[in-house]
């Protein structure tokens, strides 16, 4: 053999596979680092993929360590990779906690950036508008207005998260935050000084780069955009969490005028037509520069800032009718299909909503040139008129046309029944490489159902178990002799048993549920029955509701779908979940119809192929709260009968972990001893 031949460059699988290894350089940067076997596996997986191209859906277990083993990978590839998570909990673990540990292992300054949605920046431009109208703010805004000028004077940042005493949900937030829609992009007078545009700046220079699904599918639907793309481009992506990816694609590539659009659209334009004062008339002469136009500026003709603000407030008030006409034909649920029938009784306030925003319009546009908010506001009126007129015919039959009601909030909405499509020529479009990625995809060993809803057909797969021992870490309760879930004796048995169960594991559970209304029955039932610290949904804030359960030694949390996912409680405090009926998604819902409905006409089984696969992947999300690490000892109950008495309940067997199953109370309280 001759010496003197170059040395191939170990692939990236072997390079990978040196770091994960026994004794490798992350063992050394670690504390506690145990090789798993799962986690190398899946991290030469994602170096192949990077590597050769093409698609990989993995579903990676818990516990075998998912994020570093698709880091090390991301980073060695000397490439820009895009990394996205579904929660910001896992955006925040792999840019603080995981980027620096494989920095420390490779011994490298890793390059990444962090990318939020627009609205945790603060807009610039936005914050000095309502610093200049500061008088007319009541007073505690006034307050909150001084206590983010005092941080702005020092971030570098401008996001939000700095500000630690910031209430999650303060209304001022969003008048000094810009959506795409409200952003002035170029002819923004801070544009230099931008908080996006430097985080834009910033991920450009980056390699890997973290954002979230809600940014990807912002990103990536407002692509063509004069400013919405903040996203740099990346052949490589992993999508972490791909299982929230479907609903996250459906929200933002439908369409929905909403009341908190109106509300918006109608207040900035107000606030840019009432910024037409003496001291706004100078800004806007010199926006014109010295081109002679003042003459002709609608700065200087009080009738037309009168006529543009009556034509504001015409706008708001069609709003106001047309929403209360919405609320009306929603009747008493939460989101209602848009039948014919309503469709024909929401079109005419439907059309003087559009009337009215026509004549703003004619009003903006009767003068040659507008300052840029009101250049911004044209736009967006313009923009809300066509999504206006495109709900009120609904007759795109790839989309389903619904009312949303949420508490005060009313939205007129259409969403794509089919996403699998737009995620393969829309989010995943031109990368070489697409990594997805979840810690349960698989449904009864199969991913035909997750391939096919992610747009990733003919994918190559790879299913690494979890690193945990259900075997001997975790029981599961299947009661014998349950009522049928679908009669009112179903809900009783179900507090009798939760209350049984609760005195055995000494409370440190969450009983979750698939209905508000079956929450609370069952809570009143076992509130008066056991003595442990109960908690309920709807109590409190989640965030509140988490600290506490967390905080207090046996405490019980009553829950539904929005605790299914993504919540964390390690250890003792959480030692069983309990769930009563399998997570069937509500055929009522007009999305879930018209998703079953879109099947069938194509002579497809809808409940196989779409409602069974779903609830599999929701119940394992519930289950998968209990056992978070080795040390996890925990009870899994599944209360509804139809896990053994039909035939699919084999499919949702064969996807559980392979806990022993009992039947006993008292099994259970001694495995718990
Ligand atoms: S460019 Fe957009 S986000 Fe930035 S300061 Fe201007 S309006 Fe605000």
């Amino acid at each position: 053999m001759r010496s003197d031949l170059p040395t191939a460059k170990p692939s990236l699988a072997a390079q990978v596979n040196a770091v994960f290894a026994d004794g490798g350089p992350l063992a050394g940067a670690l504390e506690g680092f145990e090789p798993r076997p799962g986690q190398r596996e899946f991290a030469e997986a994602v170096a192949n993929t990077l590597e050769a191209g093409g698609t990989l859906v993995a579903e990676a277990g818990t516990g075998i360590g998912k994020t570093l083993a698709y880091l090390v990978p991301a980073v060695l590839s000397g490439q820009r990779v895009l990394i996205s998570t579904g929660t910001r909990n896992l955006q925040d673990q792999v840019f603080y906690k995981d980027v620096p540990t494989v920095g420390r292992a490779l011994n490298i300054e890793v390059n990444a950036a962090y990318m939020k949605g627009r609205t945790n920046y603060l807009c610039r431009h936005r914050f000095d508008r309502l610093q200049e109208a500061a008088a007319g703010l009541p007073a505690s805004d006034r307050r909150w207005l001084a206590h983010i000028g005092a941080w702005l004077e020092a971030t570098d940042t401008g996001d939000r998260s700095e500000i630690e005493d910031l209430p999650d949900h303060l209304p001022l937030w969003s008048d000094v935050t810009a959506t795409s829609e409200q952003c002035l992009g170029r002819d923004c007078p801070r544009y230099a000084d931008c908080f996006v545009t430097r985080m834009r700046d910033r991920a450009a220079e980056a390699q890997i780069v973290i954002v979230n699904h809600h940014l990807l599918c912002a990103d990536a639907s407002v692509r063509r955009g004069a400013f919405g793309e903040v996203i740099p481009e990346s052949e490589l992506v992993i999508i972490d969490e791909a299982h929230q990816l479907e609903d996250v694609v459906t929200q933002y590539f439908g369409v929905a005028v909403t009341t908190h659009r109106l509300d918006e659209f109608c207040r900035d334009a107000a606030a840019a037509t009432g910024a037409l004062s003496a001291r706004e008339a100078m800004d806007a002469r010199d926006a014109f520069g010295a081109s002679g136009a003042h003459g002709n500026s609608p700065i200087n003709d009080p009738r037309f800032v009168d006529a543009v603000s009556d034509a504001v407030s015409d706008v708001e008030r069609a709003g106001r009718r047309f929403f209360a006409a919405l609320r009306l034909e929603s009747g008493p649920s939460d989101r209602a299909t848009m039948s014919p029938e309503i469709a024909v009784r929401v079109r005419e306030p439907g059309l003087d909503v559009t009337a009215a925003i026509d004549s703003l319009v004619g009003r903006l546009t009767s003068r040659a040139e507008l300052p840029a908010d009101l250049t911004s506001a044209l736009q967006r009126a313009r923009a809300l008129r066509d999504d206006l007129v495109r709900l009120l015919s609904p007759d795109d039959d790839r989309y389903v046309h619904f009312i949303e009601i949420r508490g005060r909030g009313v939205a007129l909405r259409a969403s794509p029944i089919e996403v699998a499509d737009i995620i393969r020529d829309s989010v995943l479009a031109g990368r070489r490489a697409t990594v997805l990625t979840s810690a349960t995809l698989a449904v009864d060993g199969s991913f035909d159902y997750a391939a096919r809803r992610l747009g990733a057909d003919g994918a190559r797969t790879l299913r690494v178990p979890s690193e945990f021992d259900f075997r001997t870490q975790a029981i599961l309760f299947l009661p014998d002799e349950m009522p049928d879930p679908r009669t009112p004796e179903f809900n009783r048995a179900v507090a009798w048993i939760v209350s049984d169960l609760l005195d055995r594991t000494r409370g440190r559970a969450f009983v979750l549920f698939t209905s508000h209304a079956a929450m609370r029955e069952v809570f009143a039932v076992v509130e008066r029955r056991v003595t442990w610290p109960l908690f309920v949904q709807g109590s409190a804030p989640r965030t509140a509701l988490l600290r506490d359960f967390r905080a207090t030694p046996n405490a019980v949390l009553f829950a539904t779908s929005s605790f299914w996912q993504g919540v964390d409680v390690a250890g003792e405090a959480l030692s069983a979940v309990i769930i009563d009926r399998l997570p069937f998604a509500s055929p009522g819902d007009p999305l879930v119809a018209a998703r079953i409905n879109a099947l069938r006409t194509k002579g497809r089984d809808p409940f196989q192929e779409y409602q069974v696969p779903f609830a599999t992947l929701t119940l394992l999300q519930g289950l998968g709260r209990l056992i978070r690490t080795r040390a996890d000892r925990g009870l899994l109950a599944i209360l509804d009968p139809r896990l053994t008495t039909k035939g699919y309940g084999r499919r949702f067997l064969g996807s559980l972990p392979p806990a022993p199953i009992t039947s006993d109370v008292e099994a259970v309280e001694r495995f718990l001893a």
